[in-house]
């Protein structure tokens, strides 16, 4: 089976149709039937390419890569506790975002599209745009006014067109969806697409761990394309009998952000609107996450939970990691943060995975005021 299916009407598209959300307004998601040739896997170079009877692009040729992924799985220690961390601010554009945009941008080369729109203020808007110029796509990045420059100049640096639109990230938004009824809408929250490939996640932990599943993985939930695409990948491992289990997920978001943790919580039947607050986690700072249900019961299917945290839990694991040589943003400290209130409460034998998801070099300004604070020198 591979075709696209509403979530909304159940409606269904071939996946060769240059659609990106249902007539009838509805998100898709792609079903699509994944192998795991384990030997040929194993002769592959290491990149995330290695799966590829799990990526759902047709011929070769059409593959926007540059030989990224497979990102190193290293044991680092947490009062005392071993945990896995997945290196995936080590990614060419500084984060894992570009898993997602290798895929869906390799979709858009087969698709023979010349000319894509996204909006992000951050980490997505720079993967869409780099791969976008590897296949010489042209891309336009729909940014909030006030985002801070240094993300910006890696976006444009890339050759994107950049748009810059007053207002809150809501008047963005809405921008980027009147551009999007003529453009391709290249969006790492509507586009199936870039969820299989953030699912890579899953498959790169399966073999490193010697192609077995871990009790828990720990992720940052904002729009959830990293959380929702480990919960897609191990469930095809799981389907193509690769793992007996599927691992619980634990979602993190910032209690100044965190519309998804208070409907887990108070079992709300809608994602409830909420005043966001500013943090220092602005990656994962989404008040209206689009794919919001579907995160909620993927983490509830998993038996996992939601754990929210504040700034200053951020900064003192930033602090924590750094120490350990590790430089990674402080939207990334945030998951860390989560790994810390979640060790205090579970069992010593369980095998737990977490991410660094973003580089430290793309947030020196935010660095440097933390730095400059009293007591974190
Ligand atoms: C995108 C991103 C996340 C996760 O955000 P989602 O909105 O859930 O996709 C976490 N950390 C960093 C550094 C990111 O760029
Ligand atoms: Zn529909």
């Amino acid at each position: 089976m591979n075709r696209l299916t509403c979530t909304k009407c159940n409606r269904s598209y071939s996946p060769g149709e240059k659609i990106w959300k249902c007539a009838c307004g509805g998100l898709l998601d792609l079903e699509f039937e994944s192998a795991f040739p384990i030997e040929k896997i194993k002769s592959r170079k290491p990149t995330l390419w290695r799966y590829r009877e799990a990526l759902p692009i047709s011929r070769d040729q059409d593959i926007l890569s540059f030989d990224e992924g497979f990102t190193p799985l290293v044991p680092v220690d947490f009062d005392g506790r071993r945990v896995w961390i997945k290196q995936d601010h080590l990614f060419p554009t500084g984060s894992y975002k570009d898993r997602g945009a290798s895929v869906l941008m390799s979709k858009v080369q087969e698709l023979g599209i010349s000319r894509v729109v996204e909006d992000s203020s951050g980490n997505a808007g720079c993967a869409i745009a780099a791969y976008s110029a590897r296949g010489g796509i042209q891309s336009e990045i729909y940014v909030p006014q006030n985002s801070s420059p240094g993300k910006l100049a890696q976006i444009e640096a890339y050759g994107a067109v950049l748009k810059k639109i007053p207002g809150s990230r809501e008047e963005t938004a809405r921008a980027v969806w009147t551009a999007a009824q003529k453009d391709y809408y290249a969006s790492h929250s509507w586009n199936p697409f870039f969820f299989h490939g953030t699912k890579t996640f899953a498959f790169e932990v399966w073999e490193q761990l010697g192609w077995k599943a871990p009790d828990t993985v720990i992720l940052p939930v904002g729009n959830g394309t990293l959380l929702l695409g480990a919960s897609i990948g191990f469930g095809e491992l799981l389907e193509a009998g690769m793992i007996r289990e599927t691992p619980r997920i634990i979602a993190v978001q910032s209690v100044h952000c965190a519309p998804l943790a208070k409907a887990f919580r108070e079992e709300l039947k809608e994602i409830p609107k909420i005043q966001p607050q500013d943090t220092l986690a602005e990656g994962i700072a989404i008040a209206e996450p689009v794919r919001g249900k579907q995160i909620i019961e993927a983490v509830k299917k998993s038996g996992g939970l939601f754990i929210s945290v504040p700034d200053r839990e951020v900064k003192s694991a930033l602090r924590l990691v750094s120490r350990k040589g590790f430089y990674i943003e402080p939207t990334a400290a945030a998951t860390v943060a989560g790994v810390l209130q979640y060790l205090r409460n579970s069992d010593p034998e369980e095998i737990i995975v977490s991410v660094f998801t973003g580089h430290g070099l793309k947030a020196t300004e935010k660095m440097l005021k933390i730095l400059e604070e009293p007591g974190t020198a």
